[in-house]
C-alpha cells in the first residue's frame, strides 16, 4: 500500500522504517531540513536499536521516502499518518497545533479520497477537530476523506522490535471500510494471531492515555512504597520481589528508582489531569501519580545534600547515564537533567558519561563550566567526590568496583536504579545509597 507519513521523529520514522521493510510503499514527510537530508543519506536522526539498517535498506530499495515537500506525497498515499510532537502547552494539555497543520495542509493537496489517521497522541475528542479543520480547509471542495486514531504503544529503546511485532494494535474506526484498510496495512504484523482491537475513536484516544496512566502509576506505587521502606527499614527490592511474584500484580513497571521521565509519560499524564479537569472531573490518582514523580526526581540530590552534609559547594560529582531510560539517547524529561541542575545550583561540578546520549546532552546543556561530558565510565570517575547512577544501562552493572574506589576522593555511590546489592557494596568498603533500601549507609 502506498503510505505517506508526517513527522520523522520516533514514532514517524520507526513506522515508515518498519512498514517499508514489510513490503508497503512509504513516503515520510517532515518541515526539518536537516533531519530529511540526513535521512537521505542514510543517517538516523536518534538512536534506537535496529532502526537505520531499516533505514538504509529500504531507502535504497526505494520503498521508503524522505522528503520536506507534501503535495507529491499527498496525493499518491491510500493512508495518511499524522505522526507529528503533541507536547505540552503553557497549561500542560497538549499543543495540537503540529496536528493540525498536518491536517490543513494534507486538506489543501489533496484531490481524492484519503485515510488519514492520527498516530501522535492526541486527547479525546482530536479526531474530530482533524475531521473540522480538513473540512475548513476543503472550503467546499468535493473531497471524501475518512479520518481515524491509530495511537502508538512502542517503547522507545526497543521501537523497532515493538512495531515489529506489537501486543496490538489499537484502530479507532466504526466505519467498514477504513477497518479493512487497516486490517489490510497491519496484516504483516498479525500474522500468527490477529492483534488488531477496533473500536469508535474516542476509545482508541483515551486507551492510549489509560495505557500510559496505568504504567506511571506503577512506578509512582513501587516509588512510593521504596520510600516508605527506607523509613522503615525495609528493603524495597525483598518487597518488589514479594508483591511481583503474585500474578495479579506482576514484576513489570515495579522498579523503584529516580521517577520516570521521557517524551511520553510525564506529558501524557499532565495532559490527561488537563482533560479531567475540563470535564469537571477531580483526577485526584493522576495528579498524585504526577505528584510522587516530580517529589522523586529530587530523591538523589537529597540523598546526597545528606551525605555531604549540605557541602556540596566545589565538589565534583561523577554522574553515570544521562537519557532518561537506557538503549536510548532521548534526555526528554530525564531524572538526570534534575540532578544535573540541582548539584549546579548547590555549587557543585559535574563529569558526565552516558554510552549513546552525549551529543544529545552537549545540545541541551550546551558547555558550561561547572559540567564535564566525558567519553568513559572512568574518566567520569578520575577525582570525583561520588558517584551517581541516573540510567541502568547494561555496561553499568557490573562494573570494576577496585576501580571506582581508586578513582573517587570517597567511596560513596549513589544508586537511583538498584543496581547493586547494599551489603556486597558494604563489604567492598562502600557507602551505599540506593532507592528505598533500608536506613543509614545502606539507605
Ligand atoms: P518527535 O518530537 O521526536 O518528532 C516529531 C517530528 O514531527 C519532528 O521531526 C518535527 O520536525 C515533525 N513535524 C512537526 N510539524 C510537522 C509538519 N507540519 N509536517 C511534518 N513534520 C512535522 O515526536 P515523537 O516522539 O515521534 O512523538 C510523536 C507523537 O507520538 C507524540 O504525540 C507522542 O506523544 C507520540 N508517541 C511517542 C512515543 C515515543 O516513544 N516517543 C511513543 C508513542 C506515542
Amino acid at each position: 500500500m502506498k503510505v505517506t507519513i508526517f513527522g520523522t521523529g520516533y514514532v514517524g520514522l520507526v513506522t515508515g522504517a518498519c512498514l517499508s521493510e514489510v513490503g508497503h510503499d512509504v513516503t515520510c514527510v517532515d518541515v526539518d531540513e536537516d533531519k530529511i537530508a540526513g535521512l537521505n543519506e542514510g543517517v538516523a536522526p536518534i538512536y534506537e536499536p535496529g532502526l537505520e539498517q531499516l533505514i538504509v535498506g529500504n531507502h535504497a530499495s526505494g520503498r521508503l521516502q524522505f522528503t520536506t515537500d507534501p503535495t507529491a506525497a499527498i496525493e499518491r498515499a491510500e493512508v495518511i499518518f499524522i505522526a507529528v510532537g503533541t507536547p505540552p502547552d503553557e497549561n500542560g494539555s497538549a499543543d495540537l497545533q503540529y496536528v493540525l497543520e498536518v491536517a490543513r495542509t494534507v486538506a489543501a493537496e489533496m484531490t481524492g479520497y484519503k485515510l488519514i489517521c492520527t498516530k501522535s497522541t492526541v486527547p479525546v475528542g482530536t479526531s474530530e477537530k482533524v475531521a473540522e479543520a480538513i473540512t475548513a480547509t476543503l472550503a467546499g471542495r468535493d473531497v471524501p476523506f475518512e479520518v481515524a486514531s491509530n495511537p502508538e504503544f512502542l517503547k522507545e529503546g526497543a521501537a523497532v522490535a515493538d512495531f515489529m511485532r506489537p501486543d496490538r494494535i489499537i484502530v479507532g474506526s466504526e466505519k467498514p471500510a477504513v477497518q479493512e484498510t487497516m486490517r489490510e496495512l497491519y496484516a504483516p504484523f498479525t500474522v500468527n494471531h490477529d492483534r488488531i482491537v477496533f473500536m469508535d475513536i474516542r476509545s482508541a484516544e483515551l486507551t492510549k492515555y489509560a495505557a500510559n496512566a496505568m504504567l506511571a502509576t506503577k512506578i509512582s506505587f513501587i516509588n512510593e512504597i521504596a520510600n516508605l521502606a527506607e523509613r522503615l527499614g525495609a528493603d524495597i527490592e525483598n518487597v518488589r520481589q514479594g508483591i511481583g511474584s503474585d500474578s495479579r500484580i506482576g514484576y513489570s513497571f515495579i522498579y523503584p528508582g529516580c521517577g520516570y521521565g521521557g517524551s511520553c509519560f510525564p506529558k501524557d499524564i499532565k495532559a490527561l489531569i488537563k482533560t479531567a479537569e475540563e470535564c469537571f472531573y477531580d483526577a485526584t490518582l493522576l495528579r498524585s501519580v504526577d505528584d510522587v514523580n516530580d517529589r522523586q526526581k529530587s530523591r538523589l540530590f537529597e540523598k546526597l545534600n545528606d551525605h555531604f552534609k549540605g557541602a556540596l559547594d566545589g565538589l565534583t560529582i561523577a554522574v553515570w547515564g544521562l537519557s532518561f531510560k537506557p538503549e536510548t539517547d532521548d534526555m526528554r524529561e530525564a531524572a538526570s537533567l534534575r540532578l544535573l541542575e540541582q548539584l549546579f545550583d548547590a555549587g557543585a561540578n559535574v563529569q558526565a558519561y552516558d554510552p549513546q546520549a552525549m551529543e544529545e546532552a552537549q545540545r541541551r546543556l550546551g558547555h558550561r563550566g561547572e559540567l564535564t561530558l566525558v567519553g568513559t565510565k572512568e574518566t567520569a570517575l578520575r577525582g570525583a567526590a561520588a558517584l551517581v547512577i541516573c540510567t541502568e544501562w547494561r555496561s553499568f552493572r557490573s562494573p570494576d568496583f577496585d576501580l571506582i574506589k581508586q578513582e573517587l576522593t570517597e567511596p560513596v555511590i549513589f544508586d537511583g536504579r538498584n543496581l547493586y546489592e547494599p551489603s556486597r557494596m558494604k563489604r567492598r568498603g562502600f557507602a551505599y545509597y540506593g532507592i528505598g533500601r533500608g536506613i543509614g549507609t545502606n539507605g
